[in-house]
């Protein structure tokens, strides 16, 4: 079997390389990122949006833990136009990974060696105040560039972005700069998850009415500026959110935010969790287990040390919650996530050996587990169990 894997944007290794068995990462416990599920979804989401709208694929937080550089090359492949980061230093290393593409920084950059640097790399900045833009004009002048920028503003989420009502004199003050070439105009929606319905559907719908005010004063000005409002959750929801350009994130990864509404079309978990038992113990009934003896056996049982914990990602706050999968089958998680293990409980499975591959999330078998059964147990939100997992779990693709 030949199977090709890369570890954190390294060269590309060969699984019958016998040097291998030295580098191979799938030791202890890893992440596995299916680049063709990124791909896929990228895809499928792309030709959702239709051919008037362009796919922003949002890879900040090293692309929601996936990995932003291998996430940005296989969401590309699927159509996307153009990434977006969160900061000016996610936005260098894409660069510096060669991706030439359009890279817009979705936070706020406040001083002017940010700016410079951002000018210097191509990277398109957010802008929400005239400050903001007048630094800018210094730079572009300075540097004899034009600096490309998207312009901010807030209808509704109350966080970057200018005031609604000041959005057009800011528009107008840009104008007036001779070295900024404004390229788009955006917002972003307040409710990304769950179910839209009460206050979060009148919320985006107001949000959405202020920015269409917006899109009609401008309309002149139309052909030139792309218009973009939706998340994931805005993108799925309605084409009416669409507009010139959508920044999908979450869905990208394979996890539908609209707890409510099932797609027309599957969308694939990208990140697998892996890891191997390292001990098998039989113990009598009625022994503690792990720290705190938080769990005790019912019965004389068989249990599974796995070498995962939550100094990996597996957060605490999942302890006894959790299950693991064994070729489709569901192996239950006992007593406290330690920093560096946990144990299973395989009563059921007995024939679980030392070495085998256990699934925290992902699929295995025709069993799977997702991100939103994490988040659901933990009171957290898919977003974060995505970038919970720490970098002392490799990355390979698959
Ligand atoms: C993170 C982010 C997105 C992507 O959101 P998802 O809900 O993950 O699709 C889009 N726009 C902005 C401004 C963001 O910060």
């Amino acid at each position: 079997m030949q199977v090709f894997m890369q570890v954190a944007g390294s060269q590309k290794l060969s699984h019958n390389n016998s040097l291998l068995a030295r580098f191979d990462p799938r030791q202890r416990a890893w992440l596995e990122v299916n680049s063709y599920a990124i791909e896929s979804n990228a895809r499928k989401l792309n030709e959702f949006i239709g051919p008037q709208c362009d796919l922003m694929a949002v890879v900040k937080a090293d692309g929601y833990g996936h990995g932003a550089e291998t996430v940005a090359k296989a969401a590309l492949l699927g159509g996307a136009k153009s990434l977006g980061v969160a900061t000016l230093q996610e936005g260098i290393e894409l660069r510096n990974a060669g991706l030439s593409c359009q890279i817009l920084v979705l936070g706020n950059l406040t001083n002017a060696n940010e700016l410079a640097a951002c000018l210097h790399s191509d990277l398109i900045p957010t802008l929400s105040t005239i400050r903001e833009a007048l630094l800018c004009e210094n730079l572009a002048e300075g540097y004899g560039k034009k600096f490309n920028v998207h312009l901010k503003v807030d209808t509704g989420m109350t966080r970057l972005g200018c005031d609604f009502s000041d959005a057009l004199q800011l528009y107008r003050s840009i104008g007036q700069l001779e070295n900024i070439h404004l390229e788009g105009i955006y917002s972003h929606l307040a409710f990304a998850d769950g179910d839209l319905k009460g206050e979060g559907a009148y919320v985006t719908e107001l949000q959405q009415s202020r920015f269409e005010i917006l899109i009609r004063e401008l309309a002149h000005e139309k052909e030139s500026l792309c218009f973009h409002l939706a998340n994931s959750a805005g993108t799925l929801r309605s084409s009416s959110l669409h507009y010139d350009m959508v920044r999908v994130g979450l869905s990208l990864y394979g996890e539908n935010p609209l707890t409510d509404y099932s797609l027309d079309f599957s969308l694939q978990q990208a990140m697998s969790v892996k890891a191997r038992v390292t001990l098998l113990r039989t113990v009598p009934a009625g022994i503690g287990v792990g720290y705190g003896h938080t769990f005790k056996t019912q019965r004389k049982t068989r249990l599974a040390v796995v070498g995962i914990g939550y100094a990996d990602g597996v957060s605490r706050g999942l302890s006894g919650k959790i299950c693991a999968l064994h070729k489709g089958n569901y192996l239950p998680q006992v007593g406290s996530i330690a920093m560096d293990q946990l144990v299973l409980d395989i009563t059921e499975n007995p024939e679980i050996q030392v070495g085998e591959i256990v699934t925290l999330l992902g699929k295995d078998g025709d069993a799977s587990i997702n991100t939103r059964t994490w988040s659901d147990i933990s009171g957290s939100i898919p977003w974060e169990v995505l970038c919970g997992f720490k970098h002392r779990l490799p990355r390979v693709v698959v």
